[in-house]
């Protein structure tokens, strides 16, 4: 079937209405809140590697600057227009104010299929996106932070960094202009698997109510539940790795060109592996094809994690959609209508500005790193694991007790960086499913309405305390 086009913005919108209702805010502020403050549009020259001249269209949405910088990712995408731009940058603000992340909300876009250019292609355009950028004052790290999304990754926030930091000789804080940045270039452990980790911890938060659980007919926990993820790309593979990692059954895998299915579960490294090799995960031995990846989505499940692209469940396919829990892995997978449809059904629908905040949340962390200019851990771990080692010594002398040499090792060590940025993501996806699920209950509203009416709050708490400037 075809994808009918549906304005992304207006999506939105609907969500913030939904939940505007519950608040007592004045309209004037509500409608502050849900403009898109501004969205710059680019048109620059990219020469391709045959000599020819193609022009690129590219876009920078800054939906809210009530906190700055502002922050969000980066997507090269051949459908992408300025209607998903300011869509995804309202998302980001909304997410942002959710976890508790001081940032305003932003997203960018290149008009591109990055699959059908050449690597040194792709600098090119990545390089001069950061210029126009740069020209406009709408980069920086106390202005705006991009990020990865769709089609890029720590490779595109490198040469991002690079360019910038040519541009800015000497601004010492320039590292902190972009995050998702590979380790060793400014980046920070476990930036690269938080989205996924992320859905993770947010599916986990959510079926760890038998409350909740009841009315789905299923037992808490993730273990044994059968599961099934769109996208095999940074979102949904990590996400399919923890979600294996709790005891999940992933039964279905879809990605571009097809679905593959085994009721006996597929391990996501060898699909991985198999599609590396062949170019498709169809084929994959002991699992059945789908040729239709769209097809997919409706098999029975338990869970399903649509994470890769927006408008995947709507009005078209949603009375044929099986699962019991859909957990947002992409932006905006679940159009408006068909969330309604879902939720009538009683189905449990976790949000994207929600369960996709990890990313985000980790991408804060690096900003903060890059600011201090020091690794998280560095000044504390040995003096940290030297304190542990004299409890130990000091309970053996109380007990009479003797510690193996396993027992020491696990228990005196203390956490470097990546314990230290996934423990923090741990606790704000929990403390905010906590606010959602109380706000949930307390408004009788489903989890989406919840979310709007946190982020909504806080974003208009924060306009309010600090004025409207005239
Ligand atoms: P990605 O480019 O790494 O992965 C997307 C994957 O989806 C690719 O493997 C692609 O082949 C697959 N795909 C494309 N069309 C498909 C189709 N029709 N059916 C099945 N699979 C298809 O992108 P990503 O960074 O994983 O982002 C995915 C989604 O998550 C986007 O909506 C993005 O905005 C959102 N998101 C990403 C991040 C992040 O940190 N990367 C953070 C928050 C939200």
């Amino acid at each position: 079937m075809t994808t009918q086009h549906i304005p992304m913005f207006a999506q939105v919108n609907k969500y913030f209405d939904k939940a505007s209702a519950h608040l007592d805010l004045a309209p004037g502020l509500l409608g502050a809140i849900k403009a898109c403050n501004s969205v710059y549009r680019m048109q620059f020259p990219l020469k391709r590697d045959d000599g020819s001249i193609e022009v690129i269209n590219g876009w920078r949405a800054q939906h809210s600057t009530h906190r700055l910088p502002t922050k969000g990712g980066i997507r090269y995408a051949a459908n992408v227009d300025e209607d998903e731009v300011s869509a995804l940058a309202a998302l980001m603000t909304y997410k942002c104010a959710l976890v508790d992340v001081p940032f305003g909300g932003a997203k960018g876009a290149v008009r591109i299929d990055p699959s059908k250019y050449s690597v040194d292609e792709l600098e090119r355009v990545t390089r001069r996106f950061t210029y126009e950028l740069f020209a406009k004052n709408l980069i920086g790290p106390g202005m705006d932070v991009p990020a990865p999304d769709m089609g890029t990754g720590p490779r595109e926030m490198a040469w991002i960094m690079d360019t910038y930091s040519t541009l800015a000789p000497g601004q010492i804080d320039a590292q902190g202009c972009v995050t998702g940045k590979p380790v060793t270039q400014g980046g920070v452990r476990g930036r690269a698997e938080s989205t996924g980790r992320g859905v993770a911890f947010a599916l986990r938060e959510a079926m760890c109510y038998a409350e909740d659980m009841k009315p789905l007919g299923l037992s808490t926990g993730v273990e044994g539940k059968r599961i099934v993820i769109q996208g095999l790309g940074n979102v949904g593979y990590h996400a399919a790795k923890f979600i294996e990692g709790y005891g999940g059954i992933i039964i279905a895998l879809l990605e571009r060109e097809g679905a593959i299915y085994s009721e006996k579960g597929l391990d996501v490294d060898k699909v991985v592996a198999h599609r590396l090799e062949t170019g498709s995960i169809l084929g994959f031995s002991g699992a059945t094809d789908y040729p239709s990846s769209r097809d997919a989505l409706e098999l029975d499940c338990d869970v399903l994690v649509p994470a890769a692209l927006e408008n995947q469940i709507t009005g078209e396919n949603v009375d044929r959609i099986k699962a019991k829990i859909i957990v947002e892995g992409a932006n905006g997978p679940v159009t408006a209508d068909a969330s309604e449809k879902l939720l009538a059904r009683g189905v449990l629908l976790l949000p994207d500005i929600y369960t996709n905040a990890g990313g985000v949340t980790v991408s804060y962390f690096e900003w903060v790193k890059n600011l201090s200019h020091m690794r998280y851990g560095r000044m504390e771990k040995r003096f940290q694991e030297r304190s542990n080692e004299r409890l130990l010594q000091a309970v053996e002398h109380l007990t009479g007790k003797h510690f193996t040499d396993d027992d020491r090792a696990r228990s005196s060590e203390a956490a470097g960086e990546e314990e230290l940025v996934n423990s923090g993501l741990e606790e704000t996806m929990i403390a905010a499913y906590a606010e959602l699920r109380t706000i949930q209950k307390v408004r009788n509203v489903d989890l989406r309405t919840a979310a709007f009416i946190n982020a909504i709050g806080k974003v208009a708490m924060a306009y309010t305390q600090r004025g409207i400037f005239p």
